[in-house]
């Protein structure tokens, strides 16, 4: 049909053309994708002819890409936490940046001898899960008003092991918990403000689920539903860590209450943006 290396080329030209900037990265790994094999064999076989079976998956995956579908819609799976775990158009794509929000959360929970923890929006899990499978001792419950994404939550976490220690609830925030506390409340709440949403890149905008990017407002409306409503759910020494966007960060401190709250730190990403608000309510 055609050979790797010829392939490449020409595939790297579309996708370049369609404003991929690392076109033949995309490529390469589009190709090892359709052919079922690892990225070493497309460098070590230029000359491999494709069957016509292999030429048809792969010109369909760079028809795909060409279009803006994101790389981890087509293959199906996304790197978090040293994890993989599968995503779908349900879900968000675990972005880079919300490891920072375990890695927080993680210190927080190494020091404690409490480990009860409530997911806000769960979405793929990779949150929790990559938590739980760090802390041996912890238990979460998931919520998520997707009953679509709890299905891709409740995959992953049977792939990593911790189904027995992660309940899954469809809700809407905290609406159907009933008196239960936690030690621990996380979130990455959808905080793009809808004004903002044009500018994304096609990727984002149109194949992420929009419930999970935005709140239709100016992006801090459900962060403070969720900081207003969370010490209802946390026992005495408690906190609350959740990711915020870009800007958002003395919004975002000015709506916690020094009465409940005590001890509020912004934790920023590489980047340097302050990424991640973490609280801790007043205990005993
Ligand atoms: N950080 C995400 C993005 O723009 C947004 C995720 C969110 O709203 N929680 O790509």
């Amino acid at each position: 049909m055609a050979r790797i290396d010829e392939l490449i080329t020409e595939a790297s030209e579309i996708l370049r053309l369609n404003g991929i900037s690392e076109a033949r990265r995309e490529a390469k790994s589009l190709l090892a994708l359709a052919l079922n094999r690892g990225a070493s064999y497309i460098f070590a076989h230029p000359e491999y002819d494709l069957s016509e079976e292999e030429f048809v998956k792969f010109k369909i995956f760079i028809e795909r890409r060409s279009n803006r579908e994101p790389f981890q819609h087509i293959s199906g799976k996304q790197e978090f936490w040293g994890l993989d775990f599968r995503v779908s158009p349900e879900v968000l794509i675990p972005r880079p940046e919300t490891e920072n929000l375990v890695e927080a959360a993680i210190d927080v929970l190494r020091e404690s001898i409490e480990s009860e923890i409530c997911e806000v929006g769960i979405g793929s899990g990779c949150i929790s899960i990559s938590i739980l499978n760090d802390i041996k001792t912890a238990r979460a419950i998931g919520l998520d008003i997707s009953e679509d994404a709890l299905l891709i939550a409740k995959e992953n976490a049977k792939r990593h092991n911790v189904s027995q220690r992660l309940t899954l609830k469809i809700s809407d925030l905290f609406d159907e918990l009933s008196g239960e506390k936690f030690y621990m409340i996380v979130a990455n709440p959808p905080y793009v403000p809808a004004s903002n949403m044009e500018s994304l890149q096609p990727e984002v905008r149109n194949f992420d689920p929009v419930i999970a990017l935005t709140d239709g407002k100016n992006g801090l409306s459900i962060i403070e539903k969720i900081i207003k409503r969370s010490p209802a759910y946390l026992m005495e020494g408690g906190f609350l860590l959740l990711e915020i966007g870009f800007n958002q960060s003395d919004h975002v401190g000015k709506m916690f209450d020094g009465e409940i709250w005590r001890e509020i730190e912004i934790i920023p990403d590489l980047q340097g943006i302050p990424r991640i608000v973490k609280a801790q309510i007043h205990g005993t």
